[in-house]
């Protein structure tokens, strides 16, 4: 499978253990309405240029367990993306600032996991909508 996404690598994309890669155009979709409004946010604000990277989209169902994610997590359908925070020269808690208003004001992402040091957002329709949760009794999902 080619790089589905012009602003996302493979290897951003694709599952670190095996490399299989399944993602949702939805997910893409909202990856890219996400990173403009966060892009213009930090731009606006801190006087920064940011980019969105993520750390984990697709995790086998393999992978997905040795993380210690829940067995239907939406990584394992591709329909899932964690972004980590402070980089740019953003600490993180002013990286959280700019990505969960960048959140709301795109209208990208109606469920989010809010970790210690990243975010998770997904476009799984299976589970419950309009949801923010936070893992800080557990890590990963
Ligand atoms: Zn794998
Ligand atoms: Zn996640």
């Amino acid at each position: 499978m080619p790089n589905p996404s012009p602003n996302f690598t493979r290897e951003e994309l694709e599952c670190p253990c095996c490399k299989a890669l399944i993602v949702q155009p939805i997910l893409l979709d909202g990856l890219e309405k996400l990173r403009a409004t966060a892009r213009d946010i930090a731009l606006d604000i801190f006087e920064t240029i940011i980019y969105l990277p993520v750390s984990s989209v697709y995790r086998c169902p393999l992978h997905n367990a040795e993380v210690g994610g829940k067995w239907d997590s939406a990584h394992v359908y591709g329909k899932a993306a964690d972004i980590p925070l402070g980089l740019y020269g953003l600490s993180v808690s002013q990286h959280r600032y700019v990505i969960t208003r960048a959140i709301t004001m795109s209208g990208a992402f109606n469920r989010v996991g809010i970790n210690r040091t990243s975010i998770h957002v997904d476009v799984d329709e299976n589970k419950a909508q309009n949801v923010w949760w936070d893992y800080y009794k557990k890590e990963a999902e």
